[in-house]
């Protein structure tokens, strides 16, 4: 049996229909850049992520520059430090050393796999503006803590939200509880386009307006330069259109991404070699990513993927490195023990909405038969 890591085609294949008829509704139109489409996007993403309307929504081109315009916006530049985690994607911490800053690498607990917020004091200096937590695998961090910090010490906070979209926090949408959260709609994440797309969630109107000039070559609007410093990060007319469908299906995608995690965590329970990520009480997870730790005295992680992809199936690694050890971030200041210790021992399963239950149940008895 051959078991891929994830089917885009079956992904989309409910939306089939909708999606064909919003994307020529786009092209008869003949508006294709900051159109009624992303109008309408960012009002229906702003309902979904604040249902009381305190907030507002600013569509960007990618999930990348959604974390960098909010720096941006924000204010924060050479000079600076910002915390984040190193078990993250590489955007990460490349949207936080494109506006010149410096990223500082704080340590993750172990069980949540995500942020420590007993790691934070560690990593303070007088340079410290902003803390960027990562919802990792769609699980909320311990936010209470975290802007607990934030608070006392003066920081921004950027939630990386891309991997946790429709994930909620002590009732509240993550992505809404710091300063600025950054989304992604990346195709594989759990809300996505088919192609890049991005967007941010700002409760601060005045930050909003600044968002809206940076993604549009720091005009307010046609040939009025605000800011000294624009980009052009402008979602497209035929990624809103999409995003409008999905968005409206993305609580039946979430379950359908629940139930099937849930069936994994079942079959997996009391299998000693094998940990799982663990949810702090006050969330609501949106599964993106089903990730497992592997007791390397029981075997080392690479073999495990090897034989697994020996029996048809597709096991990959988020992350394999921690950014600490990448060329482009050495020797930045750190101190991550257990970031290092899960980053070797973690792989990632076949795991998608549409995945079929027998995929998992075959998976589950790979696994048993390789350990
Ligand atoms: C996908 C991802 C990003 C980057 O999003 P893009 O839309 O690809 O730019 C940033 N952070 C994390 C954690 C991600 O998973």
């Amino acid at each position: 049996m051959i078991v891929p890591f994830l089917d885009m085609r079956s992904m989309l294949a409910p939306d089939d229909q909708l999606i064909r008829e919003a994307l020529w509704r786009v092209v008869d139109r003949g508006v294709f850049i900051l159109g009624e489409e992303v109008t309408a996007f960012e009002k229906e993403f702003r309902d979904y992520l604040f249902p009381k309307g305190e907030g507002e929504v600013v569509a960007v081109n990618s999930g990348t520059d959604a974390i960098k315009l909010s720096l941006l916006a924000a204010g924060i530049g050479p000079g600076d430090e910002v915390i984040t985690v190193p078990n993250t994607a590489i955007p990460t911490a490349a949207a936080i050393c494109s506006v010149g800053a410096v990223p500082v690498f704080c340590d993750i607990d172990a069980q949540t796999w995500t942020l420590d917020p007993e790691s934070l004091r560690d990593c303070l200096s007088s340079r410290t503006r902003a803390v960027v937590p990562v919802h990792l695998y769609g699980t909320p961090c311990v936010m209470d803590a975290i802007e607990c910090f934030a608070r006392e010490h003066g920081l921004i906070i950027v939630e990386d939200v891309a991997q946790a979209a429709g994930a909620w926090w002590d009732g509240r949408a993550c992505g809404t509880l710091g300063n600025f959260g950054a989304f992604s709609f990346y195709p594989t994440k759990n809300l996505g386009a088919l192609g890049d797309a991005g967007a941010i969630a700002v409760r601060d109107p005045g930050l909003a307006e600044k968002l809206r000039w940076l993604r549009n070559y720091g005009q307010s609007d046609r040939y009025h330069a605000q800011l000294h410093r624009g980009e052009n990060s402008r979602m497209d007319e035929m990624q809103a259109a999409v995003l409008r469908v999905r968005l409206k299906r993305l609580e039946q995608i979430l379950r359908d991404r629940r139930k099937r995690a849930k069936l994994y965590r079942t079959l997996l329970s009391e299998f000693a070699p094998v940990s799982l990520q663990q949810h702090p009480a006050a969330s609501r997870v949106a599964p993106h990513l089903f990730v497992i730790a592997i007791d390397s005295v029981v075997k080392g992680r690479d073999e495990v993927v090897a034989q697994l992809a020996s029996k048809g199936v597709q096991a990959l690694i988020h992350y394999p490195l921690p950014l600490t050890h990448q060329p482009a971030f050495a020797g930045s200041k750190c101190h991550c023990p257990v970031a290092e210790k899960v980053c070797n021992s973690i792989l990632s399963l076949p795991f998608y909405e549409t995945i079929p239950e027998h995929h998992i149940e075959y998976v589950v008895e790979c696994i048993r038969e390789v350990l």
